[in-house]
């Protein structure tokens, strides 16, 4: 079969040309052969092998384009890139490949082709179009990668057991092309992933998140997630979560199966979000619910203060997986934190100063927040379905009113704490902090509009209250 239709773009023939200059063979492979196929959009990412050293043909390749890019060579994996235009082409001498049991880096020697397309992960990441100019655009398909491309499964080219034990970061990348791709794993595959689990404790958290953002970054991440717990990885990555599973009866009175449910959340998120920190606060949004919950025999199931456990939880998980303790990190944070304000406020009447409230304490993320908590709704019950999402549209439309009007997004009081400390001559003290909260209160219920001398007039109220002395 020929490709020559992906080789469109000239710098293909300027490496084929370069390689003959340097008298050796070379070859597309990997990402870029099997998303073409896949038609999953132009690649921004291309991966050559050369029959021979990987470097030397990056050098005569930059060389020989108009660019003359600068080739960046990174020794201790034998590799070198260079970007044209905007895409990255990287380059490696074929190599075989041993591993030991420590340690996801290889032992590495030259090989060829075979050997080349044997150390891939996937049958399917380890197409090759050749490049050379006799046979440009031929694909080399030893492991049938193109049948699984058409049956959509996920399979690898050696013994899976040996693939995953040898580098079990392609445990979660099988799991992250099934989800990405809509893929199905194949069973033997499946199976050795469900057996080395344990051996993910060698790759280091950062991989890891890459491979989640995937994951999550995806059209159905739940996809992803099932098989995470189906193959017992995610209580070594995620344990928050497999906390969330299961059902518990007492007294005939049952939970929803909160992991299950969370699942559904980050599906319906990503119909209508692609940021990701949104995303994670769709996926962390409920974990506080497995240390809080109670029993009770009045009420039934409880989960005080999960919100606020659930907050503690998400930095101390970013923290143990190495994510930013950044904005980021804090947006997750608040979202799990509010992420039940709206619906108390949707199920009873919605009034304007709860509204004002929740703009005030949500500021800049109160739109997200409003995303997360419709995705919130997973009930199966249509008319409850429908009447929830209808008063979210009411409280949407109420946010829109009232911050026109009133304008408490990232609002601060029009009396600062210095002006209350001339009016009345006081030192920094408890009382100050008291006529600046009264004044907050004030505006949020609406009892006085959000101006200087509405404040100002509650300002010398609340002072002589106090049994403060204006200074003139
Ligand atoms: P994406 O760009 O979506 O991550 P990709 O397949 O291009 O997909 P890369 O990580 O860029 O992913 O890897 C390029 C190629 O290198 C892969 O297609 C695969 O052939 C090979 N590869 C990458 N990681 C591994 C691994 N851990 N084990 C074996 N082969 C790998």
């Amino acid at each position: 079969m020929n490709y020559k239709a992906a080789l469109q773009n000239p710098v293909f023939k300027i490496i084929s040309q370069s390689a003959k200059e340097l008298q050796l063979d070379s070859y597309v492979i990997g990402g870029f052969v099997r998303d073409y196929i896949l038609e999953r959009g132009t690649a921004k990412d291309i991966d050559i092998v050369a029959i021979g050293s990987g470097i030397e043909l990056a050098k005569q390749v930059a060389n020989n384009l108009p660019t003359k890019p600068k080739v960046q060579v990174f020794k201790t994996y034998g590799t070198a890139m260079l970007r044209y235009n905007d895409i990255e082409i990287e380059f490696v001498g074929a190599r075989k490949e041993s591993y030991q049991e420590d340690s996801r880096n290889p032992i590495v020697e030259d090989g060829t082709l075979e050997d080349d397309q044997n150390r891939r992960d996937f049958t399917i990441n380890a197409l090759a179009l050749d490049l050379n100019e006799d046979r440009f655009g031929v694909v080399l398909d030893p492991f049938n990668g193109l049948a699984d491309l058409d049956n959509a499964i996920i399979r690898t080219p050696l013994n899976p057991d040996i693939t995953y034990s040898d580098d079990p970061l392609r445990m979660m990348r099988a799991i992250r092309f099934a989800t990405q791709l809509n893929f199905k794993i194949e069973d033997e595959s499946l199976k050795a992933i469900t057996r080395n689990n344990d051996r993910i404790k060698i790759i280091t958290k950062e991989r890891i998140v890459v491979e989640l953002n995937k994951i999550l970054e995806s059209t159905t991440p739940s996809i992803g997630f099932l098989l995470l717990e189906q193959t017992g990885l995610l209580k070594y990555i995620l344990p928050e979560l497999t906390a969330l599973k299961g059902i518990d009866e007492v007294e005939g009175q049952r939970h929803k199966d909160n992991f299950y449910h969370t699942l559904e959340v980050v599906d319906n998120i990503a119909e209508h979000t692609d940021n990701l920190w949104l995303r994670w606060a769709a996926l962390l949004h409920d974990i506080g619910k497995a240390p809080t919950k109670k029993f009770n025999k009045k009420v039934g199931w409880t989960f005080h203060g999960h919100e606020f456990e659930g907050s503690k939880m998400t930095y101390r998980l970013f923290k143990r997986l190495k994510m930013p303790l950044n904005d980021k990190m804090k947006f997750v944070q608040k979202m799990v934190l509010m992420s039940s304000r709206p619906i108390v406020l949707a199920q009873d009447i919605v009034t304007d100063s709860a509204v004002r409230r929740l703009i005030f304490d949500a500021g800049d993320a109160v739109e997200d927040l409003m995303t997360l908590c419709e995705a919130d709704i997973t009930t199966k019950n249509p008319k409850k379905f429908k009447k929830y999402h209808n008063n979210f549209k009411i409280v949407r439309d109420k946010i829109v009113e009232v911050e026109e009007r009133d304008h408490v997004r990232n609002f601060q009081p029009p009396i600062t704490g210095e002006e209350i400390m001339q009016t009345f001559n006081l030192k920094p003290s408890r009382e100050i902090g008291i006529i600046k909260d009264s004044i907050k209160e004030a505006i949020l219920e609406g009892d006085i509009p959000n101006e200087y001398e509405a404040a100002f007039e509650l300002m010398l109220k609340e002072g002589k209250r106090l049994g403060l002395q204006v200074v003139s």
